[in-house]
């Protein structure tokens, strides 16, 4: 058996450690003796970095010095985060990368989301070590489904930066159909539905026989508790200023006591129907200079009132990762909840209603991702090993190809580790470039996806187009992380590239791009067609062409010009026509002149072996042309 590796779950409010040891998995406790460990860092002026739950009760008195939250800055552009920079009291800056970095007068230098991650861990790892009374130096760290690839970058930078090798990067989902033991079902399917205080994320898991499949993954990056305690801050923030004209909104220290009071209040109105609010010399009042006093009575059912929304927005994702699996709500056999939010009693009601049925309870919604990242922990050090993992893409992974087309390699919720080759060919004779282009995305036109990566492959030994061989191949490695190659096979040349962290999607971009291809599902169809059409256009046109160009005393002056007035009006349909019928009706002629010259044509083809219709060479796959180098 290897050494320990312990499993942690990083999270945007609070983390919790956890390790496997004879066989079960234990919750560690933290130096002041809790279970959760809130994900809070704060400097003082002495320069202390405190970090935890003395650090979250700093917050209130230092709220610029006090950073809650940075995992939805971690990995992530300030131009991407913008909108919510303020929504936090603390400073986020842009650094000259154009990162999102925390400006901390104490600390006396920009921190990095990094950094303030890596002190988490560190506390975390301090305890495991304390606990276990051995070094550790491996764990599994657990990231929404929806990071991408720069984020789960990040966050291995902050285990590296806290003394820790991450051994896997691991969807928090899936660790929770761990802990739930999907594995030892018999061919079940579960819903994870992780509520917590930053995030929401729903998979849809099929376990059975020692394995775990995720089969969908959907969700939103910024709907959480936070929302929910924000809502009833400003419920309080109005209150307020009906009562006294005073808008508390533009005082920090008190903006985080209202902050702290909501949270307070939300959490015990999930255990009672009504609670009081109190926050004693809230402010002072600015004509009388009295201190005012912040009292308040929220009863559940105003609560729910105020939330139902924020509820329902959650269930409609669900409804879009079931449709992504194609399963009913009835196909479910249990539903996970995670996360500290869905203890909310109409969470649980809206599941009930939603599925018809209760939601599982047997793991605490507060520790499951941390058993699983343990259990996962303990599979890799050898001391579990009957469990294998699969994640799935959450978009669709190709390249460009000729016409701006995008050739899919990798279909969207394809289970990774995944290796997928294709081959490609070249579009113009004696090309000896070709320049791959990989995008991400739903839509069949590349320039409409997200562009990863470009990079090209030379070399390759000049030769009529079609004859030319390229095999592309994708590799997305259990992180998730992208490798794209391309090998010309005649001479065994290679090229790649691993997609760099900093070109990966944000949450909200795959949002986004999912809901555009829902909403233009029918255009984009019609644009793929337009691109097959003309492709196959060219197809014909493209050895007319050339035999024109080389052997034009084949025709007569007469059956010159014919084909020619043809090749003109192709090449300019295939250029600018946006127009299913028009090019479909060239196609038509294009076709019948062919069939006319079919003789003539193949004669002249078969010396020059041109090869741009070998459908079906190797594997019985049909060359795509790769796009051209100019
Ligand atoms: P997590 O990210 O899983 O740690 O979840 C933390 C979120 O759960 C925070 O927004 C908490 O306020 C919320 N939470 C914790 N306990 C409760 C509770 N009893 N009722 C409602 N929300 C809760």
């Amino acid at each position: 058996m290897g050494e320990k590796i312990i499993g942690i779950d990083l999270g945007t409010t609070n983390s919790v450690v956890s390790v496997v040891v004879g066989g079960e998995p234990i919750v560690i406790q933290n130096q002041e003796g809790n279970r959760i460990t809130p994900s809070v860092v704060s400097w003082t002026k002495e320069k202390e970095i405190l970090v935890g739950e003395p650090a979250k009760r700093r917050a209130i008195l230092d709220p610029l010095n006090t950073v809650y939250e940075s995992k939805r800055f971690i990995g992530r552009k300030f131009s991407e985060v913008r909108d919510i920079i303020g929504r936090v009291s603390y400073k986020v800056v842009e650094d000259d990368k154009g990162d999102a970095v925390f400006d901390i007068p104490n600390a006396g230098k920009l921190v990095r989301p990094e950094e303030v991650g890596a002190h988490i861990l560190r506390k975390l790892k301090e305890a495991a070590e304390s606990y276990l009374g051995e070094k550790i130096q491996k764990a599994v760290i657990t990231v929404p489904a929806y990071f991408n690839e720069r984020q789960r970058q990040a966050t291995k930078m902050a285990g590296k930066l806290a003394g820790l090798e991450v051994v896997r990067v691991l969807n928090e989902p899936t660790a929770a159909a761990l802990a739930y033991g999907l594995d030892k079902k018999e061919n079940a399917k579960i819903l994870v539905y992780d509520f917590g205080g930053g995030t929401f994320d729903v998979s849809i898991l099929e376990g059975g026989d020692g394995v775990i499949e995720v089969k969908a993954t959907a969700g939103d990056s910024f709907l959480g508790g936070a929302n929910i305690d924000e809502r009833i801050m400003e419920w309080l923030i109005e209150e307020f200023k009906k009562e006294t004209g005073i808008d508390l909104r533009n005082d920090k220290t008190a903006l985080q006591r209202l902050k702290d009071a909501a949270e307070q209040a939300k959490k015990e109105l999930s255990f009672k129907m009504e609670t009081e609010i109190s926050l004693p010399f809230i402010t002072i009042d600015p004509a009388t200079k009295q201190p005012l006093h912040l009292q308040k009575k929220l009863t559940r059912a105003r609560l729910e009132q105020m939330i139902e929304d924020i509820i329902d927005r959650t269930l409609e994702i669900v409804k879009k990762a079931l449709a992504d699996a194609n399963l009913k709500p009835e196909e479910i056999d249990d539903v996970v909840l995670v996360g500290g939010s869905t203890r909310i009693p109409l969470v649980q009601q809206k599941i009930k209603e939603f599925f018809g049925k209760e939601p599982h309870k047997g793991v605490n919604p507060d520790e499951v991702v941390a058993i699983g990242a343990a259990i996962q922990g303990s599979i890799l050090s050898g001391e579990k090993k009957d469990i294998l993992l699969i994640d799935v893409t959450p978009l669709s992974l190709g390249i460009e190809t000729y016409g701006g087309a995008m050739t899919v390699l990798i279909p969207r919720n394809t289970p990774i580790p995944v290796r997928k080759c294709e081959t490609f060919t070249t579009v113009s004779d004696f090309q000896t470039e070709v320049e791959i282009k990989v995008y991400q995305g739903e839509s069949p036109i590349a320039k409409e996806n997200k562009l990863l990566g470009t990079f090209r492959l030379t070399g390759i030994p000049p030769a009529p187009r079609g004859v030319p061989q390229i095999e592309v191949c994708f590799d997305i490695d259990a992180d998730g992380i992208l490798h794209v190659t391309a090998k010309d096979k005649a001479t065994g040349k290679e090229q790649s590239i691993t997609v760099q962290p900093s070109s990966g999607l944000t949450e909200e971009e795959v949002k986004k791009m999912l809901e555009e291809y829902e909403k233009h599902k029918d255009e984009y169809e019609r644009k793929k067609k337009l691109i097959e059409l003309k492709n196959q256009l060219d197809q014909i046109i493209y050895p007319i062409e050339k035999l024109l160009k080389e052997s034009p005393d084949k025709f007569t002056e007469e059956e010159r010009k014919e084909l020619e007035k043809l090749v003109v009006e192709s090449r300019k349909v295939i250029e600018t026509s946006t127009d299913l019928n028009e090019v479909e009706k060239k196609l038509e002629e294009a076709r019948q002149l062919a069939t006319k010259y079919a003789e003539k044509l193949y004669r002249a083809t078969q010396g020059g072996k041109d090869n741009n219709n070998n459908k079906g060479s190797e594997g019985g796959e049909g060359p795509i042309d790769a796009k051209p180098v100019d």
